[in-house]
């Protein structure tokens, strides 16, 4: 398996109930290292064009308002199978069908505020992280 990288954020309902730490080591645990990590308030703005993938459904205005809410911790993760192995420590969408020991099964407060977000394609990685990253800010 190959060493990949892959992008993280924790959503502003997570950082308002001060779980950054809890998440990050979640991460840690399941064998990713944190090569980037910034706290950032985004814009309005900022969370339409990052979630531009999803501008015709129906939660797009929710979904956006709620990321412009609070502070959210944008994060590169590394290591084997990283985008699949961060999927799979995050957990379903909804935290109602989210496996026992995933990030959202334990910290999701329901299928919007759902603590994290997660790359779902090595594609969609590499435009995630250069979204939120200079070069210079990742350093494995
Ligand atoms: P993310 O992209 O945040 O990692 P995901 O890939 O599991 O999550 P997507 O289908 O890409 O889920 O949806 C993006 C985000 O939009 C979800 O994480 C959630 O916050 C929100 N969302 C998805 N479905 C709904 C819904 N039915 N109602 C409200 N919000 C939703
Ligand atoms: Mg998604």
């Amino acid at each position: 398996m190959a060493i990949e990288r892959t992008f993280s954020m924790i959503k502003p309902d997570a950082t308002k109930r001060n779980l950054t730490g809890a998440i990050t080591a979640k991460l840690e645990e399941a064998g990713l290292s944190v090569v980037a990590s910034k706290r950032v308030w985004m814009s309005l703005r900022q969370a339409e064009a990052f979630y531009a993938v999803h501008k015709e459904r129906p939660f797009f205005g929710e979904l956006t308002e709620f990321m412009a809410s609070g502070p959210t911790v944008v994060q590169v993760l590394e290591g084997e199978n990283a985008v699949a192995k961060n999927r799979e420590v995050m957990g379903a969408t909804n935290p109602a069908d989210a496996a026992e020991g995933t990030i959202r099964k334990e910290f999701a407060l329901s299928i919007g505020e759902n603590s994290v977000h997660g790359s779902d394609a090595a594609e969609t990685a590499a435009e995630e992280m250069a979204f939120w990253f200079a070069g210079n800010e990742i350093v494995g």
